[in-house]
């Protein structure tokens, strides 16, 4: 399997290739150069089957030569043999129609931990087999660092410098990162929002006095291989709710649109997914770009889901590629200068065919805080179930969206991507109860913690990790 970036111009990887890398050279996303197919029979093959063999057959075409298949397989035994839940991700039934898909077994719980933990058992495989030193420099608004941390942590060949904005992730949340006792973690606070962080991040890529000497890797959602990881969910819950003999609908809670992204994926490939409903909150950008071809960064308005408070979704770019069609199919020139005009002025209209093409299969639906709030009560009064407010805003948009009597049949499964008790203000205000930290989070608030502040201030941080990483060989 060869990788080709969205902006056409930068070298063909495989997989291995894009696994290290981060961004493309041309500032575009790597993607497949086709999208491997799956037969009805293949699909039906994955019944019954655990976790972690769905995730080699899913997988499997993806990775080419870069693994064998001993390797893939010990390894998806390994990561997902390890999570909190027997079934890794336990589906929920709520009601006649509607699931929760509990994303959140996983050591920081939330749903980054199902691709992050193979992205680090991948790194460590890869880098013994051709050594050198990988340094891995990341932002995070909360979700992202700690899953990432704890799937590096004390790998031999890898250092983690992980940027959040001083005071403004949550308590469990920075505890989970600062916690992590490990000689290759490096846990810095930043003054200043994320998006300052997220700024320093992207600029130490393009800095050659870094690039040079170390080789700097990245861990979100820009990297193939987490998107991968989360292809396997959607096949798992579809077939256990009758697929490939019956469609099932997806309502996913959306921010940087890579785990929904991870959806359109699982159609291409031939699973039978009648809508993707992309959810967001009041930062509505994809909301507005989907219903009505507005693709334009307002500011950022925080949230009690800040995972989600995102206002420039860098993975629409992939979608968007599949989508810009000038007689032939994606066109990697033609999207460069589309791109390059979002980044000069902040705003695009999508095409009229790029629209249309989308409607086929997303819909989309932005929840604010009162209808939040309201889907967490319902869950609770209804249900049983506590949900945070991620996950509440994808109930939200499944109970809301009206999918046509054509789909009334159809099952639709709201993605739970984190733990309730990841964020226990916010759930204790709309439902009374304060959800308590399973056994598996650790003593997060009996730990010490580790970090460091900067100023917010490129030239600091750039000497920071330029003193502490390995470089590249
Ligand atoms: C990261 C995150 C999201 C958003 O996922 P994207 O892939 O960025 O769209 C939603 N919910 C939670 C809890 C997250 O951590």
């Amino acid at each position: 399997m060869r990788y080709i970036s969205t902006r056409g111009s930068a070298p063909a990887l495989d997989f291995e290739g894009v696994t290290l890398a981060g961004l493309a050279s041309d500032g575009g996303l790597y993607v497949p150069e086709a999208w491997p197919r799956i037969s009805e029979a293949e699909i039906r093959d994955v019944r019954g089957k655990p976790y972690w063999a769905v995730a080699q057959q899913v997988m499997r075409p993806f990775i080419g030569d870069s693994l064998s298949e001993d390797e893939l397989g010990r390894i998806c035994e390994e990561v997902y043999g390890s999570f909190g839940h027997a079934a890794v991700t336990p589906l929920v039934q709520l009601d006649h129609r509607h699931w929760l898909l509990e994303l959140f077994h996983g050591p920081t719980l939330a749903f980054k931990d199902i691709a992050l933990q193979l992205l680090g058992r991948l790194f460590e495989t890869f880098l013994a087999r051709r050594g050198g030193n990988l340094t891995i420099v990341g932002a995070t608004s909360g979700d992202t660092g700690s899953a990432a941390i704890r799937a590096v942590a004390g790998l031999e060949r890898v250092d983690v410098f992980m940027l959040h904005p001083d005071g403004k992730v949550s308590d469990v949340q920075r505890r989970q990162m600062t916690t992590v006792d490990a000689p290759n973690v490096h846990n810095i606070a930043i003054s200043g929002s994320f998006d300052d962080a997220q700024a320093m991040v992207k600029r130490m890529f393009a800095d050659r006095s870094m690039t040079d000497r170390f080789a700097i890797g990245a861990v979100n959602s820009i990297n193939w291989a987490r998107l991968m990881a989360q292809v396997v969910y959607y096949f798992y819950a579809a077939v256990q709710l009758g697929a490939p003999d019956r469609k099932v609908a997806f309502s996913v809670p959306t921010g940087n649109f890579g785990d929904v992204f991870a959806g359109y994926v699982a159609a291409q490939m031939g699973l039978p997914v009648a809508r993707l409903i992309v959810a967001t909150n009041i930062n509505d950008i994809l909301h507005r770009a989907l219903s009505a071809g507005d693709y334009s960064a307002g500011t950022v308005t925080p949230t009690d889901a800040p995972s989600m408070d995102i206002q420039v979704s860098s993975n629409f770019e992939r979608l968007l590629f599949d989508l810009t069609d000038s007689g032939g199919g994606r066109d990697g020139a033609a999207l460069a200068d589309q791109m390059r005009g979002f980044e000069a002025t902040r705003a695009m209209r999508l095409l009229e065919s790029q629209s249309l093409a989308a409607r086929g299969l997303f819909a989309s639906f932005r929840a604010d805080a009162d209808q939040t709030g309201n889907a967490m009560r319902w869950a609770w009064e209804h249900t049983g179930q506590v949900i945070d407010p991620h996950t509440a805003i994808g109930l939200s948009a499944a109970l809301g969206t009206d999918l046509g009597s054509a789909l009334e049949d159809v099952p639709v499964v709201t993605l739970a991507t984190a733990h309730p008790a990841k964020f226990p203000e916010a759930v204790e205000r709309a439902i009374g109860v304060r959800p308590d930290l399973p056994a598996r989070a650790g003593n997060l608030f009996e730990r010490a913690e580790s970090y460091d502040r900067l100023p917010g201030n490129y030239d600091a941080v750039r000497d920071y990790v330029a003193q502490r990483a390995r470089p590249r060989s």
